[in-house]
């Protein structure tokens, strides 16, 4: 039986770093460094998302704001603000929650926001910087998967890591940072064929897939590091009974909530594993403490701090 690598004690040290370096700022410059989030529309995981993200600036000494801005907001009048953010100088750090609403086209409203200021390393530029192995601000997901790794120990350099998911917010930057840690990458899909045999190769598997529950044991190599990203609201007790068996504590929480989070990666998974993310509680963490790194290293680029 393999260990829970637990994402709270990994956020926490890096957030302590992000905290004592951002009071350093503030006595050199004067200045902290500035996150807006913008909501557009009102999708109510990403309002609690923003919140969450919100209340880690003001916890670690940042400025933190969300915009809230109109579904049906015209296409140039979102250019405007976007621009308008660009230029004011108290704001390092853009971030656009996605999913949009239907009708905003998304690749055009991230490039409209300043590559310096893009802490979601989504835009085409910071993208562009990774592949070259160039100094950028890269997306926070990725990010905090390679320190959950580092946090266990594991070299990732030579080993085979097969990512399931290849998106632009997690699956492909992972892609390309792990290849820039020297680690050999294989990146699956929706179209992959044998995707367990596919898995079941990797000394370090990463699932990114929003499926529930769909990686078991026969995706798993004895001994590998598993990483769950999935984070998915399972509102049907069977399927929670299918993954946890009895778990009473999940079963209320579907009559209070209306739904738990699982991961896509099944929990008798740790029993072949040699670490193994919860989920909640793994990547989780992790996504916000490195969205407050990336926000500082902007100031400091920006300010020469
Ligand atoms: P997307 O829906 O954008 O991408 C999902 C990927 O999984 C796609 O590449 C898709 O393939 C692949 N996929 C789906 N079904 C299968 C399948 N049956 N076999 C193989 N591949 C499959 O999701 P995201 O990357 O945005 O998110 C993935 C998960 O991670 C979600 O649960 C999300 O909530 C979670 N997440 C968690 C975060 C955190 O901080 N904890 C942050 C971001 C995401 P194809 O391209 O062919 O369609």
């Amino acid at each position: 039986m393999g260990q829970w690598l637990e994402g709270k004690p990994v956020a926490d040290g890096i957030r302590e770093q992000v905290k004592v370096e951002v009071a350093r700022c503030r006595e050199a410059s004067g200045k902290v460094p500035g996150l807006v989030g913008v909501l557009i529309g009102d999708n109510p995981a990403s309002q609690s998302y923003l919140r969450m993200k919100e209340k880690a600036c003001q916890n670690l000494g940042l400025f933190g704001q969300i915009q809230y801005w109109p579904a049906d907001i015209a296409r140039l009048d979102l250019k405007a603000r976007l621009e308008a953010l660009n230029a004011d100088d108290r704001i390092d750090g853009i971030l656009v929650q996605l999913p949009l609403p239907k009708g905003q086209d998304t690749q055009e409203v991230i490039s409209w926001i300043d590559p310096a200021k893009d802490v979601d390393g989504i835009h085409p530029i910071s993208l562009g910087r990774l592949v070259q192995n160039q100094p950028c601000l890269s997306a926070c997901t990725p990010r905090g998967c390679l320190e959950l790794i580092r946090s266990t120990g594991t070299s990732i350099e030579g080993k085979n890591v097969v990512i399931v998911g290849r998106s632009l917010i997690v699956g492909k930057p992972l892609s390309l940072m792990i290849t820039n840690e020297n680690g050999t990458v294989t990146i699956c899909h929706s179209k992959t064929r044998d995707l367990a045999g596919v898995c079941a190769r990797a000394d370090i598997l990463v699932a990114a897939m929003g499926k529930p529950g769909f990686i078991g044991p026969e995706f798993v190599k004895e001994g590998a590091v598993v990483i769950d990203v999935g984070s998915n609201a399972v509102a049907d007790k069977d399927i929670v009974r299918r993954l946890f068996g009895a778990d009473p504590k999940r079963e209320s929480e579907i009559d209070t909530k209306g739904y738990t989070w699982v991961g896509d990666v099944q929990p008798k998974v740790i029993d072949k594993a040699a670490w193994m993310t919860p989920s909640p509680g793994g990547v989780g963490p992790l996504t916000i403490a490195m969205l407050m790194r990336n926000t500082l290293d902007a100031f400091r680029r920006r300010h020469g701090v």
